[in-house]
């Protein structure tokens, strides 16, 4: 199984690391035939108005984006958390956005993080991080921080994290994602 990596700016070798140490392929994604036998992409960590733009400038937005909406496996981290839940970007997930949530002080910090399913606390790097305000009913949180900011979500074939997993030795959203994308495919075959 091969799984994209949108290359075009950001946090993309770590990525690339994680997804070997759990056993797939991986294929950088620079242009819109790149897009051709891979069966989940992830979106990494940078900063969203950049890879938006750069999105367009390749002619990769729109293929992206109708990917998405059709129910493809993608994982985004940070800045593809943010393109995600934006409805003028991808709009994949039902939520609401606030970019650079964490203000100047916090501007990046680390924190352990109760996560749904997860036996363990997971650590998050959160770098000018994002947070979802509010999402939909269709939106499985997956963690939410004291305050009630909720920092890692799934709906349907959209997972998203505001932290950068990839940043951590701990590949288990990693492992996550590529247990969407398997389940995914034997529902489609059988
Ligand atoms: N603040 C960045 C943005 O909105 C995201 C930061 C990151 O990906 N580490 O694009």
């Amino acid at each position: 199984m091969v799984i994209g990596i949108l290359a075009l700016q950001g946090a993309v070798s770590e990525h690339v690391n994680m997804l070997k140490r759990c056993n797939v392929q991986t294929k950088l994604i620079n242009k819109p035939s790149d897009l051709h036998g891979i069966k989940g992409i992830v979106i990494p960590g940078g900063e969203s108005t950049t890879i938006h733009k750069l999105l367009v400038r390749e002619k990769l937005f729109e293929p992206l984006k109708k990917l998405v909406q059709h129910n493809f496996p993608v994982f985004g981290t940070c800045a593809g958390l943010v393109l995600l839940a934006q409805s003028d970007a991808l709009n994949g997930l039902d939520g609401e956005v606030k970019r650079n949530g964490f203000g100047r002080q916090r501007e990046s910090f680390e924190s352990l993080i109760e996560v749904a399913d997860f036996t363990k606390p997971f650590p998050g790097v959160f770098i000018r991080a994002p947070y979802l305000e509010k999402v939909g009913t269709d939106v499985k949180t997956l963690a939410t921080l004291a305050d009630g900011r909720i920092v890692a979500a799934k709906q349907n074939n959209v997972l998203v994290t505001a932290f950068h997993p990839e940043l951590t030795k701990d590949i288990r959203f990693h492992k996550l994602f590529v247990k969407q994308i398997v389940s995914n495919s034997n529902i489609v075959s059988k």
